[in-house]
């Protein structure tokens, strides 16, 4: 099983990333190359980055299975501001060569969002802008696929469809599955072998590279994108189990985006990460009835 977390990626840069992925005994993670809200991102120091090297190799994690993810302010969709659509054209492109500095294979990417242009005229943005960023790099970007809220695209398997046809260097594509997002967009998680089989008959099973393991604070269908910790939302951790345990997706990179815990359900100023309980309990298999009380257990000192 290949699983990890989305980790931080502070002072320590990568290495500081591949601790805290160790440190929740987790054998992958995703992180992102600065503030996922912001485009603030420091000069990559190379000596860390060998560190985290190394330290990856120390601990069997791949980095071949690590995942990036781009910021969420990039949005290749809409075009209607010329220097905002190319800002994000550009920043893309720098994140590429970022992770390619980083020895990192894959960046996850939210298709963006139309804001009041046609779908169809925002996905052709969407296409010309990674045409113009995919070439002559050994970087993969990762279609995430959504939930729907709002004017975003990719919730639906046609979207995702259309984008990869009209990419010209299919070696530089794929997607990346995300429960919440696909329960919201209306996917039934329940049957995820016969999701897995449709996804297959419109895209191809070959493109999935990565999938965001989260349980949903709302119901099928709802196209709300609201996270909810394993075993604590609509789909629930038998589901959730049968996803990670699916023989199909078997080599392919688990990761949480599950929310912190407070030390009270109140409580937003102390936050604790839940995933290295949460890592162990989808290991072992059963559900951790007392899973709350352990991750503050374990943080409160
Ligand atoms: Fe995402
Ligand atoms: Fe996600
Ligand atoms: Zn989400």
């Amino acid at each position: 099983m290949i699983i990890g977390s989305h980790v931080s990626f502070g002072k320590e840069q990568l290495l500081g990333s591949v601790k805290e992925a160790i440190s929740y005994g987790a054998n992958t993670f995703m992180f992102y190359t600065g503030a996922p809200q912001n485009t603030l991102r420091s000069s990559l120091d190379k000596d860390l980055s060998r560190e985290a090297l190394k330290l990856m190799q120390e601990n069997n994690i791949n980095i071949n299975t690590v995942i990036c993810h781009a910021p969420y302010i990039i949005n290749l969709a809409n075009n209607k501001d010329d220097s905002k659509y190319n800002f994000s054209i550009n920043f893309l492109k720098n994140e590429i060569k970022r992770c390619e500095e980083l020895n990192i294979k894959y960046l996850v990417l939210h298709p963006g969002s139309s804001v009041g242009i046609e779908a169809n005229i925002a996905l052709d943005n969407i296409v010309f802008a990674l045409n113009k960023v995919l070439d002559n790099t050994s970087v993969m970007v990762l279609l995430e696929t959504m939930a729907g809220k709002g004017s975003e695209l990719g919730s639906t398997l046609e979207e995702i469809k259309y984008i990869i046809d009209n990419v010209i260097n299919k070696d530089n594509i794929g997607v990346c599955l995300d429960t919440c997002h696909l329960n919201d967009a209306g996917f039934d998680m329940s049957k995820f072998t016969e999701f897995l089989d449709v996804f297959d008959k419109v895209i191809g099973l070959k493109y999935v590279k990565c999938i965001h393991i989260n349980d949903s604070k709302n119901i099928l269908g709802s196209k709300k994108d609201r996270h909810a910790n394993i075993g604590f939302g609509t789909i629930g951790f038998t589901n959730l189990l049968n996803i990670i345990n699916e023989e199909k997706l078997k080599d392919i990179p688990k990761i949480l985006e599950t929310p912190y815990i407070g030390e009270t359900l109140e409580d937003k100023n102390r936050l604790y990460p839940p995933y290295k309980f949460e890592i162990q309990m989808l290991r072992d298999g059963k559900f951790n009835e007392h899973i709350l009380e352990d991750i503050r257990e374990c943080y409160k000192k």
